[in-house]
């Protein structure tokens, strides 16, 4: 592999990446697998910095550290698929173009760039990353500066484990954004808020650089009186509180059927219990705010609706109880924006045809949840609601099936990735058409005369 000194400006860090995918090392399949298994190999090595490094910046807990590690099973599913995605991909020719062959060769973009947040902030970078090296790219990636510990990790990471000219990370906050942004790339992909998806996305279009925006929103979850509210109960807890809340895709409300309210909000506050004792402060397994912007943000949520659970907070320590309120109306502000932490709004609906209009009466979400056994309503919610990506009877779990595409619709999102997907968007998708010489019809040449009829023919008239 090319090997040049580390560059200093992000202009000239962008002409040694364009320099390195000129030589077409990246093209080389082998090249990619490789560097797909040092990467794996580095996060191996690096997963207690990693751990460490989200405990430090989200209070996480060691099983939810793993969250970030895990991103290996997504990456041990693309090196073992990656030599089939590279093949061309046959198309059939109509009639009217035989004798021939057509095909869709995908190819490398060239240079990517990757920014994250600071949620996910090891997985969020390393996954897209690992879509663009299998699909051939250079890229430079840019971390969150609200997770800095791991951002050093990550830093670190990609130093030791790639060619600055193949993979570089550049540290910083919104100016080290704007610079990488204001430079020309073959592909930008964000994960991120709206605001800042707008800023992406116009300083995109100065290039005509094409972007996936992987944006948030209020993601609804609707729960139908035919349900095993216990099992609902634990799986609604379990996604909207891991993280403490902090989860691009967990249920950001609840829909509840108003029939069976008193009893779910029950299973909710029973449940609450077992995960995180009496006092959610002194759980081992629960996670703090990013900072104290986002802090008090969220607590200026608790004003509004009645406190059925939780409401205690912290400042020092950054901590809010996992929080359930009712009581709230679309327009207060807590149902006005992407909650993005530990508090979880419950309201009501009487019947399923309500419900699907209040979802389709606000912009289309990242994910929607449904939990019902009936399949009736399920065919309902699906066919007459949109969204990124739907859990039926489950929350979160549906962003881990790495032959689905993860993205968003509408405001919550461009594009889409994982798996596949990644290899594909980080791709362009060459469509290729070969003709033989020994034999060349001449319906399509002028003089015309009356080939016309035949033409109108061929295209389906009679
Ligand atoms: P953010 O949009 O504030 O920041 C994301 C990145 O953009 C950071 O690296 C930051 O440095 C950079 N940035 C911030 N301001 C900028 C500017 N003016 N110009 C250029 N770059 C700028 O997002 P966040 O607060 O880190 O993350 C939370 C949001 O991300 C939530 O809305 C959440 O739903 C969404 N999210 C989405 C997904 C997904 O996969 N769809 C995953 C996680 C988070």
């Amino acid at each position: 592999m090319t090997t040049l000194t580390a560059p200093v400006s992000v202009a000239d860090l962008l002409i040694s990446q364009r320099a390195y995918w000129a030589t077409g090392a990246t093209r080389d399949v082998d090249v990619r697998l490789d560097r797909l298994r040092a990467l794996r190999a580095a996060i191996v090595g690096y997963q207690a910095d990693i751990i460490d490094a989200v405990r430090q910046d989200l209070g996480r807990p060691e099983f939810e550290g793993y969250f970030e590690v895990g991103v290996i099973s997504e990456l041990d599913y693309i090196i073992k698929q990656l030599p089939r995605w590279v093949k061309p991909r046959k198309v059939s020719l109509p009639l009217s173009q035989q004798p021939g062959a057509a095909w869709v060769q995908p190819e490398p973009l060239g240079v990517a760039l990757i920014i994250g947040p600071w949620n996910y902030p090891f997985q969020l970078i390393i996954s897209p990353l690992m879509g663009a090296i299998a699909a051939g790219n250079c890229a430079i990636l840019k971390p969150s500066e609200l997770a800095p510990a791991t951002s050093q990790v990550l830093a670190r990471l990609i130093k030791t484990t790639f060619d600055p000219a193949h993979v570089a990370l550049v540290e910083g906050g919104v100016e080290t954004a704007q610079a990488l942004l204001a430079e020309k790339f073959d592909h930008i992909f964000f994960t991120g808020g709206e605001r800042v998806g707008q800023v992406v996305m116009q300083a995109a279009a100065q290039h005509l650089t094409p972007v996936t925006l992987e944006l948030g929103g209020k993601s609804p979850c609707i729960v139908d009186a035919n349900v095993d509210l216990e099992v609902a109960a634990r799986r609604i807890i379990w996604g909207k509180f891991l993280n403490a809340g902090q989860t691009c895709v967990a249920p950001d409300y609840l829909l509840v059927d108003e029939r069976i309210k008193d009893e779910l909000v029950g299973a909710l506050q029973q449940r609450l219990a077992s995960c995180y004792g009496d006092d959610p402060a002194q759980s081992p397994d629960y996670a703090r705010i990013v900072n104290d912007r986002q802090f008090d943000r969220l607590v200026s949520f608790l004003a509004q609706g009645h406190i059925l659970a939780g409401g205690d907070q912290e400042r020092s320590d950054r901590y809010l109880a996992p929080t359930l309120i009712d009581g709230v109306s679309w327009d207060d502000p807590v149902m006005q924006a992407e909650i993005f932490g530990p508090i979880l709004p419950i309201l009501t609906y009487r019947d399923l045809d309500e419900a699907i209009t209040a979802i389709n009466q606000r912009p289309k979400p990242l994910a929607l949840y449904l939990f019902s056994r009936d399949r009736k309503t399920q065919s309902q919610v699906l066919a007459r609601t949109s969204a990124g990506s739907v859990g039926i009877n489950d929350v979160i779990l549906q962003i881990a099936v790495w032959d689905m595409p993860f993205g968003g619709v509408g405001s919550s999102g461009i594009g889409n990735y994982h798996g596949r997907y990644s290899f594909d968007t980080f791709s362009n998708l060459k469509s290729v058409l070969k003709k033989p010489f020994w034999i060349d019809m001449d319906w399509r040449y002028p003089p015309y005369g009356d080939k016309v009829k035949l033409f109108r023919k061929l295209i389906g008239l009679s």
